[in-house]
Protein backbone atom coordinates (compact mmCIF):
# COMPACT_ATOMS: atom_id res chain seq x y z
CA UNK A 1 0.00 0.00 0.00
CA UNK A 2 3.49 2.16 0.00
CA UNK A 3 2.35 5.37 -1.98
CA UNK A 4 -1.56 5.09 -2.25
CA UNK A 5 -2.98 7.97 -1.15
CA UNK A 6 -5.31 8.42 2.40
CA UNK A 7 -7.62 10.98 3.04
CA UNK A 8 -8.89 11.16 6.41
CA UNK A 9 -11.49 14.13 7.99
CA UNK A 10 -12.73 13.92 11.45
CA UNK A 11 -15.98 16.33 12.65
CA UNK A 12 -15.63 19.81 12.64
CA UNK A 13 -16.66 21.77 16.06
CA UNK A 14 -18.77 24.14 16.42
CA UNK A 15 -16.64 27.43 18.53
CA UNK A 16 -19.58 27.82 20.87
CA UNK A 17 -17.26 27.41 23.83
CA UNK A 18 -13.89 26.10 24.80
CA UNK A 19 -12.52 22.41 23.83
CA UNK A 20 -13.30 20.08 25.87
CA UNK A 21 -11.42 16.63 26.43
CA UNK A 22 -14.24 14.61 24.26
CA UNK A 23 -12.96 17.21 21.08
CA UNK A 24 -9.44 15.48 21.95
CA UNK A 25 -10.93 12.36 21.88
CA UNK A 26 -11.93 12.39 18.49
CA UNK A 27 -8.75 14.27 17.04
CA UNK A 28 -6.52 11.60 18.96
CA UNK A 29 -7.95 8.64 17.27
CA UNK A 30 -8.00 10.46 13.81
CA UNK A 31 -4.43 10.86 14.29
CA UNK A 32 -2.88 7.77 15.63
CA UNK A 33 -4.67 6.84 11.87
CA UNK A 34 -3.24 9.05 10.00
CA UNK A 35 0.08 8.02 11.90
CA UNK A 36 -0.25 4.24 11.26
CA UNK A 37 -0.73 4.82 7.30
CA UNK A 38 1.64 7.52 7.49
CA UNK A 39 3.99 5.30 9.10
CA UNK A 40 3.31 2.48 6.58
CA UNK A 41 4.47 4.70 3.87
CA UNK A 42 1.15 5.85 2.25
CA UNK A 43 0.26 9.32 1.09
CA UNK A 44 -1.81 10.51 3.71
CA UNK A 45 -4.30 14.07 3.68
CA UNK A 46 -5.55 14.98 7.36
CA UNK A 47 -8.18 17.36 7.73
CA UNK A 48 -9.61 18.95 11.10
CA UNK A 49 -11.63 22.72 11.36
CA UNK A 50 -14.10 24.41 13.27
CA UNK A 51 -17.84 24.66 12.03
CA UNK A 52 -17.85 28.56 12.65
CA UNK A 53 -21.66 29.58 10.55
CA UNK A 54 -23.77 27.69 13.38
CA UNK A 55 -26.28 29.99 15.29
CA UNK A 56 -25.09 28.31 18.24
CA UNK A 57 -22.07 30.12 18.13
CA UNK A 58 -23.66 33.63 17.00
CA UNK A 59 -25.63 33.29 20.03
CA UNK A 60 -22.60 32.01 22.25
CA UNK A 61 -20.60 35.62 21.09
CA UNK A 62 -23.48 37.50 22.12
CA UNK A 63 -23.77 35.79 25.46
CA UNK A 64 -20.06 36.89 25.96
CA UNK A 65 -20.57 40.07 24.70
CA UNK A 66 -18.41 39.76 21.11
CA UNK A 67 -19.09 40.53 18.24
CA UNK A 68 -19.58 37.10 16.02
CA UNK A 69 -16.61 37.18 14.40
CA UNK A 70 -13.64 38.08 16.99
CA UNK A 71 -15.80 35.63 19.02
CA UNK A 72 -14.97 32.52 16.14
CA UNK A 73 -11.68 33.43 15.30
CA UNK A 74 -10.98 33.52 19.10
CA UNK A 75 -12.58 29.77 19.87
CA UNK A 76 -11.15 28.63 17.00
CA UNK A 77 -8.17 29.33 17.45
CA UNK A 78 -8.33 27.75 21.04
CA UNK A 79 -9.29 24.13 19.40
CA UNK A 80 -5.88 25.04 16.98
CA UNK A 81 -3.88 25.49 19.94
CA UNK A 82 -5.15 22.41 21.75
CA UNK A 83 -4.84 19.62 18.50
CA UNK A 84 -1.22 21.53 18.22
CA UNK A 85 -0.58 20.68 22.07
CA UNK A 86 -1.71 17.16 21.22
CA UNK A 87 0.58 16.52 18.53
CA UNK A 88 -2.32 16.27 16.17
CA UNK A 89 -0.66 15.64 12.92
CA UNK A 90 -3.10 17.55 10.90
CA UNK A 91 -2.86 19.19 7.05
CA UNK A 92 -5.55 21.20 7.34
CA UNK A 93 -7.46 22.85 10.07
CA UNK A 94 -10.21 24.06 7.91
CA UNK A 95 -12.60 26.97 8.78
CA UNK A 96 -16.27 26.98 7.57
CA UNK A 97 -15.55 31.02 7.28
CA UNK A 98 -12.87 30.72 4.60
CA UNK A 99 -12.95 31.79 1.57
CA UNK A 100 -12.48 28.61 -0.33
CA UNK A 101 -15.16 27.25 1.43
CA UNK A 102 -18.06 29.52 0.95
CA UNK A 103 -17.28 29.28 -2.75
CA UNK A 104 -17.51 25.26 -2.16
CA UNK A 105 -20.94 25.48 -0.66
CA UNK A 106 -22.04 27.92 -2.93
CA UNK A 107 -21.02 25.83 -6.17
CA UNK A 108 -22.61 22.53 -4.28
CA UNK A 109 -25.94 24.75 -4.05
CA UNK A 110 -25.46 25.75 -7.29
CA UNK A 111 -25.25 22.28 -8.99
CA UNK A 112 -28.41 20.91 -6.59
CA UNK A 113 -30.62 24.15 -8.06
CA UNK A 114 -29.17 22.94 -11.94
CA UNK A 115 -30.20 19.66 -10.72
CA UNK A 116 -33.47 20.71 -9.61
CA UNK A 117 -32.97 19.07 -6.20
CA UNK A 118 -33.74 22.51 -4.51
CA UNK A 119 -37.26 23.96 -4.00
CA UNK A 120 -39.14 26.85 -1.96
CA UNK A 121 -41.89 25.82 0.76
CA UNK A 122 -42.98 26.67 4.26
CA UNK A 123 -41.18 24.49 7.10
CA UNK A 124 -42.80 23.89 10.13
CA UNK A 125 -41.51 22.08 12.65
CA UNK A 126 -38.75 21.57 15.88
CA UNK A 127 -35.66 22.28 15.61
CA UNK A 128 -32.54 22.29 18.25
CA UNK A 129 -30.31 24.96 18.35
CA UNK A 130 -27.30 22.83 19.89
CA UNK A 131 -27.75 20.22 17.74
CA UNK A 132 -28.68 22.33 14.73
CA UNK A 133 -31.18 19.74 13.78
CA UNK A 134 -34.78 19.72 12.85
CA UNK A 135 -36.83 16.61 14.41
CA UNK A 136 -39.65 15.00 14.58
CA UNK A 137 -42.15 14.80 17.46
CA UNK A 138 -41.41 10.56 17.12
CA UNK A 139 -37.43 11.64 17.49
CA UNK A 140 -37.62 13.16 20.84
CA UNK A 141 -37.35 11.74 24.01
CA UNK A 142 -40.00 12.95 26.34
CA UNK A 143 -40.30 16.25 24.42
CA UNK A 144 -36.91 16.74 24.37
CA UNK A 145 -33.45 16.37 22.36
CA UNK A 146 -32.31 13.23 23.13
CA UNK A 147 -28.96 14.76 23.07
CA UNK A 148 -29.48 17.86 24.84
CA UNK A 149 -32.18 17.34 27.35
CA UNK A 150 -31.57 20.63 29.19
CA UNK A 151 -32.10 22.81 25.57
CA UNK A 152 -35.83 23.56 24.96
CA UNK A 153 -36.22 22.24 21.67
CA UNK A 154 -37.54 25.15 19.63
CA UNK A 155 -40.61 25.50 16.64
CA UNK A 156 -39.94 27.18 14.18
CA UNK A 157 -42.15 28.21 11.09
CA UNK A 158 -41.03 29.68 8.14
CA UNK A 159 -40.22 29.89 4.27
CA UNK A 160 -37.13 27.72 3.45
CA UNK A 161 -35.65 26.47 0.33
CA UNK A 162 -35.86 22.24 0.59
CA UNK A 163 -33.39 19.95 -0.61
CA UNK A 164 -35.23 16.58 -2.35
CA UNK A 165 -33.78 14.28 -0.21
CA UNK A 166 -36.70 11.86 -1.03
CA UNK A 167 -35.29 11.26 -4.41
CA UNK A 168 -32.07 10.04 -3.18
CA UNK A 169 -33.88 7.36 -1.13
CA UNK A 170 -33.53 4.04 -3.50
CA UNK A 171 -29.70 5.30 -4.12
CA UNK A 172 -29.05 5.64 -0.24
CA UNK A 173 -30.88 2.17 -0.32
CA UNK A 174 -29.10 0.45 -2.70
CA UNK A 175 -25.56 2.07 -1.16
CA UNK A 176 -25.94 0.18 1.74
CA UNK A 177 -26.60 -3.56 0.42
CA UNK A 178 -24.04 -3.06 -2.13
CA UNK A 179 -21.44 -1.44 0.39
CA UNK A 180 -22.45 -2.97 3.69
CA UNK A 181 -18.90 -1.42 5.03
CA UNK A 182 -19.88 2.29 4.10
CA UNK A 183 -21.14 2.73 7.55
CA UNK A 184 -19.22 1.22 10.22
CA UNK A 185 -19.68 -0.34 12.60
CA UNK A 186 -22.60 -2.58 12.18
CA UNK A 187 -24.21 -1.37 15.37
CA UNK A 188 -24.28 2.28 13.89
CA UNK A 189 -25.45 1.09 10.40
CA UNK A 190 -28.11 -0.94 11.88
CA UNK A 191 -29.36 2.83 13.27
CA UNK A 192 -28.99 4.18 9.46
CA UNK A 193 -30.92 1.03 7.99
CA UNK A 194 -33.83 1.63 10.61
CA UNK A 195 -34.02 5.45 9.30
CA UNK A 196 -33.84 4.22 5.76
CA UNK A 197 -36.71 1.74 6.06
CA UNK A 198 -39.22 4.41 8.19
CA UNK A 199 -38.57 5.98 5.11
CA UNK A 200 -37.01 10.05 4.09
CA UNK A 201 -38.94 13.44 3.54
CA UNK A 202 -37.37 16.50 2.32
CA UNK A 203 -35.26 18.70 4.59
CA UNK A 204 -34.74 22.52 5.04
CA UNK A 205 -31.46 23.66 3.84
CA UNK A 206 -32.23 27.59 4.65
CA UNK A 207 -32.49 29.99 7.24
CA UNK A 208 -34.31 33.17 6.76
CA UNK A 209 -32.93 36.22 7.98
CA UNK A 210 -29.80 35.44 10.21
CA UNK A 211 -26.94 37.69 10.16
CA UNK A 212 -24.64 34.87 10.31
CA UNK A 213 -23.87 32.01 7.79
CA UNK A 214 -23.50 31.24 4.13
CA UNK A 215 -25.66 33.48 1.49
CA UNK A 216 -27.79 31.05 -0.42
CA UNK A 217 -26.84 32.03 -4.18
CA UNK A 218 -28.91 34.59 -6.02
CA UNK A 219 -31.15 34.38 -2.89
CA UNK A 220 -29.23 36.42 0.20
CA UNK A 221 -32.22 36.87 2.67
CA UNK A 222 -31.87 32.87 3.38
CA UNK A 223 -28.81 31.77 4.38
CA UNK A 224 -27.29 28.11 3.65
CA UNK A 225 -28.52 25.69 7.24
CA UNK A 226 -25.45 25.11 8.65
CA UNK A 227 -25.15 21.05 8.01
CA UNK A 228 -25.78 21.85 4.57
CA UNK A 229 -22.78 24.01 4.23
CA UNK A 230 -20.83 22.01 7.26
CA UNK A 231 -20.58 18.81 5.68
CA UNK A 232 -19.20 20.01 2.43
CA UNK A 233 -15.82 20.75 4.67
CA UNK A 234 -14.68 17.61 3.73
CA UNK A 235 -14.59 18.26 -0.65
CA UNK A 236 -13.43 22.15 0.22
CA UNK A 237 -10.22 20.64 2.06
CA UNK A 238 -9.49 18.14 -1.04
CA UNK A 239 -9.84 20.90 -3.05
CA UNK A 240 -12.96 21.42 -4.64
CA UNK A 241 -14.22 23.18 -6.68
CA UNK A 242 -11.00 25.46 -7.71
CA UNK A 243 -8.07 22.96 -7.71
CA UNK A 244 -8.94 20.13 -10.24
CA UNK A 245 -6.25 18.72 -9.82
CA UNK A 246 -6.00 18.21 -6.30
CA UNK A 247 -9.45 17.53 -5.69
CA UNK A 248 -9.20 14.66 -8.30
CA UNK A 249 -5.89 13.12 -6.11
CA UNK A 250 -7.89 12.96 -2.47
CA UNK A 251 -11.11 12.76 -3.33
CA UNK A 252 -13.40 10.53 -2.58
CA UNK A 253 -12.31 10.75 1.42
CA UNK A 254 -11.18 7.50 2.61
CA UNK A 255 -12.34 7.83 6.40
CA UNK A 256 -15.14 10.13 7.94
CA UNK A 257 -14.24 9.55 11.55
CA UNK A 258 -17.34 11.22 13.48
CA UNK A 259 -19.32 10.69 16.12
CA UNK A 260 -22.18 8.79 16.74
CA UNK A 261 -24.70 11.82 17.74
CA UNK A 262 -24.05 12.83 13.58
CA UNK A 263 -24.20 9.88 11.85
CA UNK A 264 -27.70 10.92 10.36
CA UNK A 265 -25.75 13.71 8.78
CA UNK A 266 -23.26 11.96 7.55
CA UNK A 267 -24.63 8.60 6.41
CA UNK A 268 -27.61 9.93 5.39
CA UNK A 269 -27.84 13.51 3.90
CA UNK A 270 -24.13 13.59 3.12
CA UNK A 271 -24.22 10.94 0.27
CA UNK A 272 -27.20 12.31 -1.15
CA UNK A 273 -25.90 16.00 -1.25
CA UNK A 274 -22.90 14.42 -2.99
CA UNK A 275 -24.79 12.45 -5.39
CA UNK A 276 -26.78 15.62 -6.63
CA UNK A 277 -23.95 16.98 -6.97
CA UNK A 278 -22.65 14.42 -9.25
CA UNK A 279 -19.18 13.78 -6.76
CA UNK A 280 -18.21 10.55 -5.66
CA UNK A 281 -19.30 9.03 -2.28
CA UNK A 282 -16.30 8.28 0.61
CA UNK A 283 -15.36 5.27 0.92
CA UNK A 284 -16.53 5.09 4.55
CA UNK A 285 -18.14 6.86 7.49
CA UNK A 286 -16.34 5.41 11.23
CA UNK A 287 -19.15 6.25 13.79
CA UNK A 288 -17.63 6.26 17.53
CA UNK A 289 -18.64 5.84 20.43
CA UNK A 290 -18.78 8.53 23.03
CA UNK A 291 -16.56 9.18 25.98
CA UNK A 292 -18.33 9.65 29.22
CA UNK A 293 -16.71 11.07 32.47
CA UNK A 294 -17.82 9.23 35.70
CA UNK A 295 -20.88 8.10 34.16
CA UNK A 296 -21.63 11.34 32.26
CA UNK A 297 -21.49 12.20 28.67
CA UNK A 298 -18.95 14.67 28.08
CA UNK A 299 -20.73 18.39 27.08
CA UNK A 300 -20.74 21.64 26.94
CA UNK A 301 -24.40 21.12 27.48
CA UNK A 302 -23.95 18.83 29.76
CA UNK A 303 -21.91 21.23 31.99
CA UNK A 304 -19.12 18.41 31.89
CA UNK A 305 -16.10 19.56 30.51
CA UNK A 306 -12.78 17.85 30.89
CA UNK A 307 -10.09 20.59 29.72
CA UNK A 308 -7.76 19.13 27.18
CA UNK A 309 -4.92 21.83 28.10
CA UNK A 310 -4.95 20.86 31.44
CA UNK A 311 -5.08 17.03 30.88
CA UNK A 312 -2.16 17.20 28.73
CA UNK A 313 -0.40 19.13 31.71
CA UNK A 314 -1.38 16.52 34.09
CA UNK A 315 -0.48 13.65 32.46
CA UNK A 316 1.94 15.08 29.59
CA UNK A 317 1.09 14.60 25.75
CA UNK A 318 1.89 11.35 25.19
CA UNK A 319 0.05 9.99 28.63
CA UNK A 320 -2.94 11.53 28.01
CA UNK A 321 -2.90 10.18 24.02
CA UNK A 322 -2.40 6.96 25.60
CA UNK A 323 -4.80 6.73 28.42
CA UNK A 324 -7.55 7.95 26.10
CA UNK A 325 -7.29 6.07 23.19
CA UNK A 326 -6.82 2.87 25.72
CA UNK A 327 -9.57 3.90 28.08
CA UNK A 328 -12.02 4.56 25.13
CA UNK A 329 -12.08 2.26 22.52
CA UNK A 330 -13.73 4.20 19.97
CA UNK A 331 -15.67 1.15 18.67
CA UNK A 332 -18.05 1.60 21.72
CA UNK A 333 -18.97 3.66 24.22
CA UNK A 334 -16.55 4.32 27.28
CA UNK A 335 -16.52 5.49 30.65
CA UNK A 336 -13.08 7.23 32.05
CA UNK A 337 -11.65 8.94 34.79
CA UNK A 338 -8.43 10.30 36.46
CA UNK A 339 -8.26 7.19 38.39
CA UNK A 340 -8.69 5.01 35.20
CA UNK A 341 -5.95 7.19 33.56
CA UNK A 342 -3.83 7.59 36.39
CA UNK A 343 -3.76 3.17 36.73
CA UNK A 344 -2.88 2.99 32.68
CA UNK A 345 -0.39 5.76 33.13
CA UNK A 346 1.62 3.90 35.89
CA UNK A 347 1.07 -0.09 34.81
CA UNK A 348 1.19 0.30 31.60
CA UNK A 349 3.16 3.41 30.46
CA UNK A 350 5.28 4.18 33.33
CA UNK A 351 5.97 0.66 34.58
CA UNK A 352 5.04 -1.55 31.37
CA UNK A 353 7.00 0.55 28.51
CA UNK A 354 9.17 2.98 30.63
CA UNK A 355 10.75 0.06 33.01
CA UNK A 356 10.78 -2.48 30.37
CA UNK A 357 12.88 0.23 27.67
CA UNK A 358 15.10 1.77 31.14
CA UNK A 359 15.85 -2.08 31.81
CA UNK A 360 16.97 -3.24 28.58
CA UNK A 361 19.01 -0.05 27.87
CA UNK A 362 20.91 -0.04 31.46
CA UNK A 363 21.85 -3.76 30.36
CA UNK A 364 23.15 -3.60 27.46
CA UNK A 365 24.76 -0.55 29.06
CA UNK A 366 26.62 -2.69 31.52
CA UNK A 367 27.11 -5.36 30.34
CA UNK A 368 27.95 -4.89 26.79
CA UNK A 369 29.45 -1.19 26.73
CA UNK A 370 26.77 0.19 25.20
CA UNK A 371 26.58 -1.66 21.97
CA UNK A 372 23.69 -4.09 20.64
CA UNK A 373 24.97 -7.57 21.28
CA UNK A 374 25.40 -10.28 18.46
CA UNK A 375 22.31 -12.13 18.48
CA UNK A 376 23.74 -15.06 19.88
CA UNK A 377 22.34 -19.00 19.83
CA UNK A 378 18.35 -17.76 20.81
CA UNK A 379 17.17 -20.80 23.44
CA UNK A 380 13.52 -21.34 24.18
CA UNK A 381 13.06 -18.03 26.15
CA UNK A 382 14.21 -16.13 23.84
CA UNK A 383 11.96 -18.00 21.14
CA UNK A 384 9.10 -16.89 22.83
CA UNK A 385 9.93 -13.33 22.74
CA UNK A 386 10.53 -13.95 19.06
CA UNK A 387 7.07 -15.26 18.95
CA UNK A 388 5.50 -12.80 20.77
CA UNK A 389 6.58 -10.16 18.45
CA UNK A 390 5.33 -11.89 15.56
CA UNK A 391 1.89 -12.41 16.93
CA UNK A 392 2.01 -8.63 18.45
CA UNK A 393 2.58 -7.28 14.94
CA UNK A 394 0.13 -9.26 13.34
CA UNK A 395 -2.58 -8.37 15.90
CA UNK A 396 -1.25 -4.72 15.91
CA UNK A 397 -1.93 -4.68 12.07
CA UNK A 398 -5.17 -5.98 11.95
CA UNK A 399 -6.72 -3.85 15.28
CA UNK A 400 -5.25 -1.01 14.23
CA UNK A 401 -6.60 -1.19 10.44
CA UNK A 402 -10.17 -1.31 11.67
CA UNK A 403 -9.79 1.69 14.22
CA UNK A 404 -9.67 -0.80 17.38
CA UNK A 405 -6.69 1.12 18.49
CA UNK A 406 -7.07 -0.20 22.59
CA UNK A 407 -7.11 -3.36 21.04
CA UNK A 408 -3.85 -2.39 19.28
CA UNK A 409 -2.21 -1.10 22.04
CA UNK A 410 -2.64 -4.24 23.81
CA UNK A 411 -0.75 -5.74 21.54
CA UNK A 412 2.39 -3.88 22.79
CA UNK A 413 1.67 -4.11 25.77
CA UNK A 414 1.28 -7.95 25.67
CA UNK A 415 4.73 -7.98 24.03
CA UNK A 416 6.64 -5.59 26.53
CA UNK A 417 4.99 -7.81 29.18
CA UNK A 418 6.53 -11.19 27.57
CA UNK A 419 10.45 -9.09 27.54
CA UNK A 420 9.82 -8.47 31.47
CA UNK A 421 9.11 -12.23 31.96
CA UNK A 422 12.51 -12.81 29.60
CA UNK A 423 14.30 -11.30 32.08
CA UNK A 424 12.88 -12.63 35.51
CA UNK A 425 13.26 -16.00 33.85
CA UNK A 426 17.01 -15.76 32.58
CA UNK A 427 18.32 -13.53 35.20
CA UNK A 428 20.65 -11.74 32.79
CA UNK A 429 22.28 -9.90 36.07
CA UNK A 430 23.09 -13.71 37.00
CA UNK A 431 24.31 -14.73 33.76
CA UNK A 432 27.02 -11.82 33.65
CA UNK A 433 28.27 -13.43 36.54
CA UNK A 434 28.93 -16.26 34.35
CA UNK A 435 31.84 -15.90 31.33
CA UNK A 436 30.70 -19.13 30.05
CA UNK A 437 27.63 -17.90 29.53
CA UNK A 438 28.15 -14.92 27.38
CA UNK A 439 26.41 -16.38 24.31
CA UNK A 440 23.61 -16.85 25.79
CA UNK A 441 23.65 -13.55 27.87
CA UNK A 442 24.00 -12.07 24.36
CA UNK A 443 21.23 -13.70 22.90
CA UNK A 444 18.69 -12.53 25.52
CA UNK A 445 19.78 -9.24 25.60
CA UNK A 446 19.41 -9.21 21.69
CA UNK A 447 16.09 -10.40 22.51
CA UNK A 448 15.04 -8.22 24.51
CA UNK A 449 16.12 -4.77 22.96
CA UNK A 450 14.57 -6.05 19.37
CA UNK A 451 11.55 -6.38 21.00
CA UNK A 452 11.49 -3.32 22.73
CA UNK A 453 12.65 -1.73 19.10
CA UNK A 454 9.45 -2.98 17.83
CA UNK A 455 7.48 -2.30 20.39
CA UNK A 456 8.75 1.35 20.53
CA UNK A 457 7.77 1.43 16.34
CA UNK A 458 4.51 0.22 16.99
CA UNK A 459 3.87 3.22 19.49
CA UNK A 460 3.91 6.34 17.19
CA UNK A 461 0.56 6.34 16.30
CA UNK A 462 -0.21 6.69 19.76
CA UNK A 463 2.95 8.51 21.95
CA UNK A 464 4.53 9.71 19.07
CA UNK A 465 7.10 11.36 21.49
CA UNK A 466 7.75 8.43 23.57
CA UNK A 467 8.88 6.00 20.27
CA UNK A 468 10.81 8.44 19.16
CA UNK A 469 12.69 8.64 22.05
CA UNK A 470 12.78 4.99 22.23
CA UNK A 471 14.52 5.10 18.51
CA UNK A 472 16.63 7.98 19.69
CA UNK A 473 17.96 5.35 22.22
CA UNK A 474 18.08 2.54 20.34
CA UNK A 475 19.85 4.11 17.86
CA UNK A 476 17.52 4.28 15.27
CA UNK A 477 16.13 6.56 12.62
CA UNK A 478 12.49 8.30 13.08
CA UNK A 479 9.88 6.32 13.67
CA UNK A 480 8.01 7.37 10.73
CA UNK A 481 11.40 6.99 8.61
CA UNK A 482 11.03 5.21 5.29
CA UNK A 483 11.12 1.89 4.58
CA UNK A 484 8.16 0.33 7.04
CA UNK A 485 8.73 -3.02 5.58
CA UNK A 486 12.13 -3.26 6.12
CA UNK A 487 12.09 -2.38 9.77
CA UNK A 488 8.85 -3.67 11.10
CA UNK A 489 10.31 -7.75 11.40
CA UNK A 490 12.50 -9.43 13.62
CA UNK A 491 16.15 -9.17 12.96
CA UNK A 492 16.27 -5.89 11.58
CA UNK A 493 18.81 -4.31 14.57
CA UNK A 494 22.12 -4.24 13.55
CA UNK A 495 24.30 -6.24 16.33
CA UNK A 496 26.92 -3.52 17.12
CA UNK A 497 25.14 -0.41 17.41
CA UNK A 498 25.54 2.54 19.63
CA UNK A 499 22.78 2.79 22.30
CA UNK A 500 22.36 6.26 23.94
CA UNK A 501 21.42 7.04 27.42
CA UNK A 502 19.41 9.35 28.28
CA UNK A 503 16.69 10.42 30.78
CA UNK A 504 13.35 8.59 31.60
CA UNK A 505 11.40 8.13 28.58
CA UNK A 506 8.80 9.93 30.82
CA UNK A 507 10.03 12.50 32.87
CA UNK A 508 6.69 13.52 34.33
CA UNK A 509 6.79 10.03 35.63
CA UNK A 510 9.26 11.14 38.55
CA UNK A 511 6.28 13.04 39.91
CA UNK A 512 5.62 9.52 40.91
CA UNK A 513 1.76 9.46 40.39
CA UNK A 514 -0.16 7.08 42.47
ZN1 LIG B 1 -29.79 18.56 20.32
Amino acid sequence: MSGQKFYLTTAIDYVNGQPGLHHLYERAGADALARFHRQRGRDVYFLIGTDENATTNEKAAAEAGEPTRAFVDRLSAEFKRAADLWQISYDRFIRTTDPDHIASVQEFIRRWIANDDVYLSKYEGLYCTRCEAFYEESDLVDGKCQWHPGVPVERLSEENYFFRLTKYEQALKDLYRTQPDFCIPEIRRNEVLGWLDRGLRDISISRRNLKWGIPFPDHPEHTVYVWFDALINYVTGAGFPHDPARFAKWWPADVHLIGKDISRFHCIYWPAMLLAAKLPLPKQVYVHGHIEYGGQRLSKSAGNMIDPFASAEEWGVDGIRYAVLRAAPLERDADVSAEIFNRLFNAELANGVGNTVQRTLAMIEKYCAGRIPATGKPGTPEQRVQDAAARALADHEAAARELRFSDAIGAIVELLRTVDKLYTDTKPWELAKQPEREDTLSSVLYTGAEAVRLAGLLLWPYTPGVSERISERLGQPRPDAPGWDRVARWGALAPGTQVRPGEGLFPRLELARA
